[in-house]
């Protein structure tokens, strides 16, 4: 998980650039007004969602009672990929360092080629567009988070615009090796974790979006940019064996201490079983 900014749009100024590039349905001649309606039917909700999440407690805003009609218009509003969405994704890159942001902030794993919505639409339509309720996402993450919004009034998902990581390391891995491959077992433990609440929220966050899975499946990767790396080292290098795997060890230190890649790597590193894989590999000059 990683925190990143929000984007720095009006909400108002937002919904109404939605509802103003919205044409007339032929087979539905009171959309237009309808949908107009909103931009004051609706400005005191997204007032609302502002201010909570400026207080950080998103959670305590309760759905409204509308009816179906309203409900659908509401998201009628949201379609992804059309222009103002596609604006939206550019301000987060704006406020991001200027560049697309190229992984899912929730694993780090895929694209975020989807937004979540983080209050769920379905609960809350009336923040189907709201800038801050939508956060990029993969459609992997976005799937198994689904309607997750709550767990018994507590947030049931790490908020990337909102919750920051510990500095304190709680994801790890062990090294397995199956028929003499090396292979990840990642798991995730708070006992270093100083902020116990922010530790159970993460664990929340894992099991939701079955990260460890998710981690443990994508592996392979990093094991062979591992093997690239030592390739490489080996042939700018004249340090034996160990002393290389102790120099990458040292460069992985500083590195962040819940990175998957930084995880695994160490945790390959430090493994005299995977050690001696390397070693083999790079005897027989297989590597
Ligand atoms: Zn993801």
């Amino acid at each position: 998980m990683e925190s990143i900014k929000h984007p720095n749009l009006d909400p108002a100024e937002f919904f109404n650039s939605v509802i103003d590039a919205k044409r007339e349905k032929k087979e539905d001649t009171t959309y237009l007004k309808r949908v107009i309606n909103l931009k004051d039917n609706n400005a005191q909700k997204l007032k609302d969602y502002s201010n909570s999440f400026s207080n950080n407690n998103i959670e305590s805003l309760s759905p409204m009672n509308i009816n179906s009609q309203i409900k659908d218009d509401l998201l009628s509003l949201y379609i992804y990929g059309a222009k103002p969405f596609r604006d939206l994704i550019q301000n987060l890159n704006e406020q991001n360092g200027g560049h697309e942001i190229a992984k899912c902030p929730h694993c780090g794993v895929n694209t975020p080629s989807t937004l979540d919505h983080f209050l769920p639409k379905t609960v809350f339509p009336e923040f189907a567009i709201h800038p801050l309720n939508l956060i990029p996402c993969c459609p992997n993450c976005n799937g198994h988070k689904s309607e997750a919004w709550h767990r018994n009034g507590e947030r049931a998902c790490f908020n990337v615009y909102l919750d920051k990581e510990p500095d304190e390391q709680f994801l790890f891995c062990d090294v397995m090796i199956i028929n003499n491959i090396p292979s990840a077992l990642y798991r995730i433990d708070g006992y270093l974790v100083k902020d116990k609440e922010l530790y159970a929220l993460i664990k929340r966050t894992f099991s939701i979006l079955h990260l460890i899975e998710l981690y443990n499946k994508a592996s392979d990767e990093i094991l062979k940019s591992l093997r690239k790396e030592i390739r490489h080292q080996s042939r700018n290098w004249k340090l034996s064996q160990d002393e290389l795997f102790d120099y990458l060890l040292d460069c992985y230190k500083n590195e962040p201490c819940n990175d998957r890649d930084n995880v695994y790597c160490t945790a390959l590193l430090n493994n005299e079983h995977s050690r001696n894989f390397f070693k083999e590999l790079l005897t027989s000059k297989k590597i």
